[in-house]
């Protein structure tokens, strides 16, 4: 075998691509296993509506609370569900968690309840056929109404066209409303607006981290907002740290922020007493 006799550098890249795919296999068989185990858990992050700061909708974030890992972030572990498949098993749960939670949270808390919840979607869960039906069979087996679930999904995810689009109109079609996660970061921003039925344009947190310097990232962030509103779009800020990067958010025209300044992601979220933006 040829490249075997070019020598040493070879040897150690083939045998760290060997560690990574039995790590990657390990990690699979774990998550399939946690599955049964129950220790996957859905937390929830606000959504904050600007000034009046009420807690307009969450987003559902999945843990994996692993008993000798630790919690392992779900930025290791949902890509190795993309592609062992089992995102379509562990993704159809956390969907059916969070509308329950939101139906109970509307239960117990009435109006004080959150509007809606937000679910991101992989590409994989979002390419498969019949992933529409899926939604539309949680939606009847908890009762929230279609116009309450938000799902999130990436610039990738339905860059290439094809199923995931058909999904996304299927979906709209049902009442469901569509975010664009990390918008800006992905390689079609503008051009995929045309092209896919959009309700929501998530900013990416690192134009989001930059924003009280006066330099791209804010003209950027401000190009961004003109273009939500001229489309009839909702536009959320994600990833929001400080006071500073609040006000200058709502300045240029936010009216939706999410981040640790107004909340972390938590099982049950306060839905009143959020931080004040001048703190
Ligand atoms: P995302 O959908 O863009 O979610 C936002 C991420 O930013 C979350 O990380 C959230 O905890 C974090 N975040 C929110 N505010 C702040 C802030 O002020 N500062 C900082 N530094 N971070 C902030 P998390 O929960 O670790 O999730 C990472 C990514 O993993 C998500 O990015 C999403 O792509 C994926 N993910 C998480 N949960 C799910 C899920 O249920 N299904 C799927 N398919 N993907 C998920
Ligand atoms: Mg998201
Ligand atoms: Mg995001
Ligand atoms: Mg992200």
């Amino acid at each position: 075998f040829a490249a075997k006799q070019s020598g040493e550098p070879y040897r150690r890249w083939s045998a760290g691509l060997d560690e990574r795919s039995v790590e990657e296999a390990r990690l699979g068989a774990q998550m399939r296993h946690a599955l049964g185990e129950r220790q996957f858990q859905v937390v929830y992050q606000p959504i904050v509506a600007m000034p009046e700061q009420r807690v307009a909708a969450v987003e559902a974030l999945v843990r994996w609370h692993h008993p000798r890992l630790g919690t392992v972030s779900p930025a290791r572990f949902i890509p190795v569900a993309e592609r062992n498949g089992l995102i379509v098993e562990l993704g159809a749960w956390i969907l059916e968690t969070a509308c329950e939670q939101l139906v109970r949270w509307t239960a117990e808390l009435g109006p004080g309840a959150p509007d809606r919840v937000s679910v991101n979607v992989s590409a994989r869960q979002l390419a498969r056929p019949g992933f529409a039906g899926t939604v539309a069979d949680v939606l009847a087996r908890t009762g929230l109404p279609a116009r309450r679930l938000t799902v999130e999904v990436t610039e990738t995810a339905v860059f290439d066209g094809g199923p995931a689009v058909t999904a996304l109109h299927e979906l709209r079609a049902l009442g469901v409303r569509i975010a664009l996660d990390d918008f800006g970061t992905g390689h079609s921003s503008l051009g995929l607006l045309q092209a896919v039925p959009v309700d929501v344009l998530k900013i990416d947190k690192s134009f989001v981290d930059r924003i009280t310097e006066a330099g791209r990232h804010a003209v950027i962030a401000e190009a961004m907002i003109q273009v939500s509103h001229g489309l009839g779009l909702d536009a959320v800020a994600e990833g929001v740290e400080t006071a500073e990067q609040a006000e200058a958010l709502t300045r240029i025209g936010y009216r939706l922020l999410q981040g640790y300044h107004f909340g972390r992601p938590e099982a049950e979220p306060a839905f009143t007493a959020t931080r004040s933006l001048i703190s």
